[in-house]
């Protein structure tokens, strides 16, 4: 891997704590790459005892970072995010080894995790308190918003750039110094961000990476440890309810982006050309493997048929292959545990009555590549209906009207993101606010931006990434009451 990049030293393999490389107590880790399975490089394991230590240097760092003006953070993170852009190439190359996604998705990825270091940079310029008029003559009411301080971060594989880079940008915009706990699967990608904030003048301690076998003894430690004020994490519902549990003993703020079961419903206005491209961007990007990816698409009765007829048309064509290679648009999956899970859901949703259309079968590449799938005919009764997916199968579900495909939509515990393609305006206003989601796309399949609050209600969790309002998030609220 070290061969194909500008700048091999964008490669690390150490721990980042209060500005050090250090190995692991321990030991290392191999990280694969799962397009090839072969071991790409060995990443120092860290120990309870060292995530420790980087809290102490975290804390220490805090107040120093907090008390420079925006102004000045703001151009830190400039720097930082222009080392991001200058270093693209070699961040997504380093991405894609890791993480298996296409190339071009690498270096999208990049592009929007570099965005969030832009966006919020810009935003430490703008944290506005506010003055209330007094409640008596002589007295003067003030909000002011300050740093909440530690933040400890746990985030998942399938981006292993942006789902940090969403946290730590509002995180130090804010003033708070910050701990990354990358997915084991995926240090690398958050190694090398560490060697480009070092240089962008980021000062050691506020911001430190751990890379560790145990997330859930790092987990323990930033719930425990007093001076973490802060818990943000990305991944399943699951294990956010353990941390939120565990979280509660200190009563910590938490932000939680958790799982999703994103509908993506075609009414029969819609443009279904424009419908279908949407759902493919929307359901293959990353291989499904997204906690916005639909999981299940509605189609209206009247535009069932040349709905999946066309989408299957685009199903076949998606090229499979390893990410590093050209024109490849669909990589491996992760693991063989999420090549389980797809291939429960169809056995699921064909022993209930589903037809595989497209796919539906191991790929011939092998390892965890599996076919992009296609399956018509599937029922609110399915495995795929209740839970996400996670990879390359499209179901299609077909439903008869506005009140009956809201209500088969919001059939969930789930509330993350959501979709619809239809015209009729009447109807895409009530839709947008009947769909019980933090995130509605209306006519697109790709909503992520960080200009737009990203987050979801119900158990997708608590919490908003992106925008001036995701800012909040790592903001706390001081009432002045001045009597003059
Ligand atoms: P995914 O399916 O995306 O891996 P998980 O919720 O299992 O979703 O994992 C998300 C992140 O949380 C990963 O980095 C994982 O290592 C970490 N994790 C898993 N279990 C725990 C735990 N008990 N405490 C803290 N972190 C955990």
């Amino acid at each position: 891997l070290a061969s194909l990049l500008k700048d091999p030293g964008l490669l690390v393999e150490r721990a980042y704590i209060g500005g050090a490389w250090v190995e692991g107590a321990d030991g290392r880790f191999d990280v694969t790459n799962p397009a090839r399975g072969d071991v790409i490089a060995q990443v120092a394991d860290v120990s309870r005892a060292q995530v420790a230590e980087a809290i102490s240097a975290a804390e220490a760092a805090q107040p120093g970072w907090a008390a420079m003006t925006g102004k000045e953070r703001a151009g830190v993170m400039r720097k930082w995010y222009d080392l991001m852009i200058e270093n693209a190439e070699d961040l997504a190359l380093i991405l894609t080894a890791e993480m298996g996604k296409p190339l071009a998705e690498a270096r999208g990825e990049i592009a929007y995790g570099a965005s969030y270091i832009e966006f919020f940079g810009e935003e430490a310029k703008r944290i506005y308190g506010e003055t209330i008029p007094g409640h008596l003559r002589n007295t003067r009411l003030m909000v002011l918003k300050q740093p909440i301080g530690v933040v400890g971060a746990i985030t998942p594989w399938n981006f292993p750039n942006a789902m940090i880079a969403r946290k730590v940008a509002p995180a130090l915009a804010a003033g708070c110094s910050f701990l990354s706990r990358p997915a084991a699967e995926t240090p690398l990608s958050a190694l090398a961000m560490a060697v480009l904030a070092e240089r962008a003048g980021v000062p050691a301690g506020v911001f430190n990476v751990l890379p560790s076998t145990s997330a859930s003894e790092v987990g323990k430690e930033f719930c425990e440890n007093p001076a973490v004020r802060k818990l943000t994490f990305t991944g399943s519902t699951e294990v956010g309810r353990i941390l939120l549990r565990q979280a509660a003993d200190q009563v910590m703020k938490c932000s939680m982006e958790l799982g999703g079961n994103a509908p993506f419903i075609v009414f029969d206005d819609a443009d279904l050309d424009a419908a279908v491209e949407g759902a493919m961007m929307c359901k293959f990007r990353n291989n499904g493997q997204t906690c916005v990816c639909a999981n299940r698409i509605y189609v209206q009765d009247g535009v069932y048929d040349a709905f999946a007829a066309k989408l299957a048309e685009a199903v076949r064509a998606l090229k499979v292959g390893d990410g590093l290679e050209d024109g490849t648009e669909a990589g491996p999956l992760i693991s063989d545990k999420a090549v389980e899970k797809v291939r429960e859901h169809l056995a699921d949703a064909e022993a209930k009555g589903g037809s595989v259309v497209v796919g539906g079968n191991p790929h011939d590449l092998g390892g965890t590549f599996w076919e992009p799938t296609l399956v018509t005919g599937v029922t609110q009764e399915m495995k795929v209906a209740r839970e996400e997916t996670f990879g390359p199968l499209a179901p299609l579900f077909r439903f008869k009207d506005e009140d009956e495909v809201i209500a088969m939509a919001n059939d969930t515990i789930f509330g993350l993101a959501s979709y619809f393609y239809a015209k009729d305006l009447s109807r895409v206003y009530k839709v947008a606010e009947a769909l019980e989601y933090g995130i509605v796309g209306v006519n697109t399949g790709i909503i992520s931006t960080e200009l737009g609050p990203f987050g979801g209600i119900k158990q997708s969790g608590m919490g908003r990434e992106g925008s001036h309002l995701g800012i909040e998030d790592y903001l706390e609220m001081k009432y002045v009451c001045l009597s003059v």
